[in-house]
């Protein structure tokens, strides 16, 4: 079979270690071998929160993220959902396609309910897993690297694309999640690293900033380190976070560290992530808001001939 990758991420902030090496990282292997597709998931925005706040600029600082982390252009098609209107006009029939029930136990909706500061849950929080089912279907994606958030909606496009093809005909492979190195990277407050919740190292902090959000993070008071998840979170977590960057086991990392406490563990894991980041803070620098435009441009376009021909086939296929 053809693989084609389609992934995305929500235009609310600036990307994180999280996304680094929960998906980024497999997105720049997967380019090139297969088509790609990178999509702004701007309509996405709005699912726990009640406007889309800083659109336009947090559409801009994403494709510097992108092409800063060497997703390329020239490989991978980056599109946004409101430029698209065949691939959100799939969500009609999609919607079709799933029980109310099966909407409500989605454990990453109820997750982020949990986390969202909304008075009252709207309906697009409970009905945009349909939509990523859209996301991936229109372009008829089969590999989707994603972090662990996002199984439970690769099940629900799995189920989707199942129930249109035995109600209307064999259109739409069975996507497949694809985990990173890392499929939940936890952020400097032991939660899931998110956008939204200010625990995460973005990739375009600077040095300076990188220093002081890890100089915050929590430890505990035992001076000798070692690494125990259970045990001591906090501290497991600025080891893994190192060891991510340095490409090394988190427990040989504090081994070495042993009885430097805290302090130690801190300038190691600065040290490490500011290392590693600085040749992707150096490209993003050196690129221009108008050139990111453009790519985004193309990537509409091309991006929309697919959602066309996509959209009427499920007409078709459903004899309209
Ligand atoms: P928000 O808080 O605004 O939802 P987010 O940090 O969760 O932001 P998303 O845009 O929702 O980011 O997710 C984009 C992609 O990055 C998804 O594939 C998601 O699984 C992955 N991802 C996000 N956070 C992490 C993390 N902490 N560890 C691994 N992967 C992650
Ligand atoms: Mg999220």
């Amino acid at each position: 079979m053809n693989d084609v990758v389609l992934t995305g991420d929500r235009p609310t902030g600036p990307l994180h270690l999280g996304h680094y090496f929960g998906s980024l990282a497999n997105r720049v292997e997967l380019q090139g071998r297969y088509p790609m597709y990178v999509l702004i998931a701007d309509y996405q925005v709005i699912t726990d929160r009640d406007t889309p706040g800083e659109i336009r600029r947090n559409t801009t600082e994403l494709l510097l993220d992108y092409l800063a982390v060497g997703i390329d252009p020239a490989r991978a098609t980056i599109f946004k959902h409101s430029a698209i209107p065949e691939l959100n006009q799939l969500l009609l029939p999609f919607l079709s396609l799933v029980s109310v029930s099966e909407l409500r136990r989605n454990p990453t909706v109820k997750d982020e309910i949990a986390h969202s500061s909304q008075q009252a849950v709207s309906g697009l929080m409970f009905t945009y897993p349909v939509h990523q089912a859209a996301d991936i279907l229109f372009c008829k994606g089969t590999l989707v690297p994603v972090g662990k958030d996002q199984l439970p909606h690769v099940e629900v496009t799995r189920l989707v694309a199942r129930r249109f093809n035995e109600r209307y005909g064999e259109v739409f492979p069975l996507p497949e999640a694809m985990m990173g190195e890392q499929p939940l990277l936890k952020g400097l407050d032991g939660g899931k690293m998110s956008k939204s919740r200010g625990n995460a190292i973005a990739l375009s902090a600077t040095e300076d900033e990188t220093a002081a959000l890890i100089r915050k993070a929590r430890t505990d008071f035992d001076r000798h380190i070692t690494f125990d998840e259970q045990g001591r979170p906090e501290v497991a977590n600025l080891l893994t976070l190192a060891g991510l960057c340095l490409g090394r086991p988190p427990r040989e990392l504090a081994e070495e560290i042993g009885d430097g406490g805290a302090a130690t563990l801190k300038r190691v894991t600065t040290e490490a992530v500011n290392e590693f980041l600085r040749p992707i803070r150096k490209r993003r620098a050196e690129l221009g808001e108008d050139e990111v435009r453009q790519v985004l441009a193309e990537g509409n376009e091309r991006a929309r001939e697919r959602a066309v021909r996509t959209l009427e086939e499920v007409q078709g296929a459903m004899g309209f």
